[in-house]
């Protein structure tokens, strides 16, 4: 799979070039601010995967102690254009915006609500909550291990 990504402004572009992992709604406080959103919609993918086709103008950041997502934010636009985070999975893994995809239609659709407790407004999708920093974190790994045995 070969999917293009780009932040609001286009002064990241980037390609995709592996699976898509998952993807989920992250209803955190950071998610709300970076995104300038009531939540965020997230695509998870192999960080070693995502090939910058121009010069990058983007800069990561840190918002809590780690284990924290280092976010990348476009100096231009401010918006986020992917982050990642450390695992012992195989590779670092990429948090990737779903709407920064050129074509969000490709994409699978969401399979859990996280940090639900922040949620700004009710959603009734019929996926699965989880609510708090330990239980969202539970939740997401699960769903995680269980995508990366499909692949
Ligand atoms: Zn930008
Ligand atoms: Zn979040």
């Amino acid at each position: 799979m070969s999917l293009e990504i780009s932040c609001s402004c286009q002064h990241n572009k980037l390609v995709l070039n592996g699976p898509v992992i998952m993807r989920f709604i992250c209803h955190c406080l950071i998610c709300q601010n970076v995104y300038k959103a009531p939540y965020a919609d997230v695509v998870v993918a192999w960080k070693n995967d995502i090939v910058a086709t121009k010069p990058q103008t983007l800069e990561f950041k840190k918002f809590r102690m780690p284990p924290a997502v280092n976010r990348g934010l476009c100096t231009q636009c401010q918006k986020p254009v992917y982050g990642y985070l450390k695992s012992y999975v195989k590779h670092d893994l990429a948090f990737i915006p779903a709407q920064n995809f050129k074509d969000p239609s490709v994409l699978p659709k969401p399979c859990l609500h996280e940090f639900y407790h922040r949620a700004v407004s009710p959603i009734e999708d019929g996926l699965p909550k989880y609510y708090g920093y330990m239980h969202s974190m539970f939740g997401l790994s699960k769903a995680l291990i269980k995508s990366l045995h499909s692949l």
